[in-house]
């Protein structure tokens, strides 16, 4: 096991600083999933996991995880981004009426309002919301809804296109590509369970120290998954040993090395590389 000791000697800087300062190379969870040659990886696409809910950027053929977007963003201002063309009558009470972008497929196909949007307002709503109370609707995923929306351009697909860092896909840094794939951890991994992992590992270099906090509810959220299956993962990651505790937040043992490595190296590079432990790296990276 490894012993995860925090390093206090060197000044801290954010991970987008780390990324930039050395340079690092960043890959997607999908182009990870196999050991073979690099190269092959990054020209084929990605073909182990497609998402249920997805948005396909037109100019750029990017595929946006709407799982994940909604995920990371409940805040977003739907009643203020739909096209007011498909707008219902005033906003009141913090609902909005709307068409209903699959209202060719109710029984009555009239005009009605069964259809509603929300924004994320608590306690009552942690994200924003999409409803329609007609009964071929009824039971639709809001993303299944959030997909039609910005398909037939109801909602302005500009929304969906990432701020820096923090709403990217799940990126993960190249050199620890070898490391990871030979730990014992991450081996006994079932698909679904390395894909959760991935998610966490990335969750946890956003936070700019390695780790994140131990806050069920939110790792839930930025997962997109019910709260009890985040807690069943949970079980299993820490009986692999995969996620471990560290001063009372979580991350896994190598997140945390490989991130503090980064930060120590960027930290070197900007002091101009002077005393202690560039060795220990420089054998390690062979
Ligand atoms: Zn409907």
């Amino acid at each position: 096991m490894t012993n995860l000791v925090e390093n206090i000697n060197f000044p801290r800087y954010t991970t987008q600083q780390v990324i930039d300062g050395l340079g690092l190379e960043l890959v997607t969870v999908d182009q990870m999933t196999t050991e073979e040659s690099k190269e092959e990886q990054r020209t084929e696409p990605p073909t182990t996991f497609i998402p249920a809910y997805t948005y396909t950027g037109q100019a750029t053929g990017e595929i946006i995880d709407l799982r994940k977007w909604a995920a990371q963003n409940p805040d977003f201002d739907i009643v203020m981004n739909i096209n007011v063309k498909y707008t219902m009558g005033p906003f009141v009470e913090g609902k909005q009426h709307i068409v209903c972008p699959f209202a060719d497929e109710h029984t009555d196909t009239s005009p009605d309002l069964a259809t509603f949007i929300v924004n994320a307002t608590l306690p009552d709503h942690a994200s924003f919301n999409i409803h329609c109370m007609h009964d071929h609707c009824a039971n639709r995923d809001r993303l299944e809804f959030l997909q039609a929306m910005f398909e037939k351009r109801w909602l302005p697909a500009a929304e969906l296109i990432p701020a820096p860092l923090e709403l990217r896909k799940p990126l993960w840094v190249t050199l620890q590509v070898k490391e990871i794939s030979a730990s014992l951890e991450w081996s006994i991994l079932t698909p679904d369970e390395r894909r959760i992992a991935w998610d966490l590992q990335y969750y946890a270099w956003q936070t700019d120290d390695g780790t994140f906090e131990n806050n069920e509810w939110r790792i839930a959220k930025f997962l997109g998954l019910p709260v009890e299956q985040w807690l069943e993962y949970c079980k299993t990651l820490t009986k692999a040993g995969w996620l471990k505790e560290w001063n009372g937040r979580l991350t896994n043992d190598i997140v945390k090395r490989e991130f503090d490595n980064a930060q120590m190296a960027y930290s070197k590079s900007c002091a101009g590389g002077k005393k202690g432990g560039l060795k220990t790296q420089q054998n390690r990276r062979r």
